[in-house]
């Protein structure tokens, strides 16, 4: 069989989206100008229809989900400040700690839940007093859904507890809410719900919203207005950026409905991971698009699982010795679902008999 043939399933992460045939359209026309002039309307266009979304002010296009909390964080806070988050969330674990190598600002963090959340007993008592020994604590960050924490999605009683308890100590709340579209489809709330008591998020435009590039900070005029200085600092203003942001526009227009179909897809694929006998997953922990499970093979290490996959054209993320993780997405379809148990099942039950 020739391998050219072989449709790759690529399940490593939403990110590995292409663009729509409607986005590439609406990159062809987009209206361009420069926006470091603030003369992009295209440009302007999704920042106001961003912001109008999620109920801020004001919004801010930038390159990436990093950048995007980078200019949140190095926003909100100074050199020697504190940040309060999450030991499992992204932004400690993923960013290349940028906002000390940077900002100079001081990560203090607490246990994630399995859900994702961080309990507010927790966060009060990481709360500096004042002090002359300590960094100030300025900031509360969230992140929605959480990644490493199974795609969990916060709810908005939880967020608005943790933003009630920042404001009685006047502290800000910032949001990665990089799959936040997620969390609003598997609540079945509007994702207003989600963002309306914290003071800064950033969201992606480039994961399961499959636009190429770009994220998106929403917050007050003000923030905004101090977040773009912050951008053109990090060498993030971009000309004639409505080239992304008309991908984005229609991201926004026609791709946040559909991610009921990768959670479903996500659903169907936890399901069958359960039913294989050598593979484990905790069926209740899958509420988004994002799977992970655990192989009990003494062979079949993630590592060579993963190897062995990709001989099939199956792509999956290794996450740990026997641990991996899988992403549904845009143009993951149920029977691509269906053909990776298939070769999972073959595949652990060779290994159960090569024992
Ligand atoms: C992917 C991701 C980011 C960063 O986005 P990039 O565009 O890859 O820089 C931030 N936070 C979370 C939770 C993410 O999953």
């Amino acid at each position: 069989m020739g391998k050219s043939n072989m449709k790759t399933i690529d399940l490593r992460s939403d990110t590995v989206t292409l663009p729509t045939p409607a986005m590439r359209e609406a990159i062809y026309r987009a209206e361009l100008g420069d926006d470091v002039f603030g003369e992009d309307p295209t440009t302007n266009r999704l920042e106001k229809m961003a912001a109008e979304r999620v109920g801020k002010e004001a919004a801010l296009l930038v390159a990436s989900g990093t950048m995007g909390n980078l200019v949140c964080l190095l926003t909100h806070c100074g050199r020697g400040e504190e940040v309060i988050l999450g030991d499992q969330s992204h932004t400690f674990l993923y960013e290349a700690g940028g906002m000390s190598a940077l900002g100079g600002i001081h990560p203090h963090t607490i246990a994630n839940q399995p859900d994702g959340t961080m309990r507010l007993e927790d966060i009060e008592a990481a709360i500096r007093g004042d002090d002359v020994h300590f960094p100030r604590t300025r900031l509360i960050c969230l992140e929605n859904t959480h990644n490493r924490c199974n795609g969990s999605a916060l709810t908005p009683q939880y967020t608005d507890a943790v933003a009630g308890l920042a404001k009685n100590r006047s502290l800000a709340v910032h949001l990665d809410g990089a799959r936040i579209f997620n969390a609003a489809v598997a609540l079945g709330v509007d994702v207003k719900e989600l963002t309306r008591s914290v003071d800064s998020l950033s969201f992606c435009l480039s994961k399961g919203l499959a636009a190429p590039v770009g994220s998106v900070v929403c917050g007050s005029k003000k923030f905004i207005a101090q977040a773009r200085r912050i951008r053109k600092v990090l060498g993030g203003g971009m000309r004639q950026s409505g080239i992304i942001a008309a991908a984005g526009i229609a991201a926004l227009e026609q791709m946040v409905e559909r991610i009921a179909e990768d959670h479903k897809n996500a659903r169907r694929l936890t399901e069958g991971i359960a039913r294989i006998e050598g593979l484990s997953v905790d069926p209740a922990k899958t509420q988004t698009n994002i799977v992970y499970f655990d192989s009990a093979s003494e062979r079949l290490t993630a590592q060579k699982l993963v190897m062995e996959l990709g001989k099939k054209g199956i792509k999956l993320l290794p996450v740990g010795p026997r641990r991996l993780r899988a992403v549904t997405h845009y143009g993951i379809t149920a029977e691509d679902i269906d053909l990776t148990l298939t070769v999972l099942r073959e595949l652990m039950e060779g290994s159960v008999a090569a024992h």
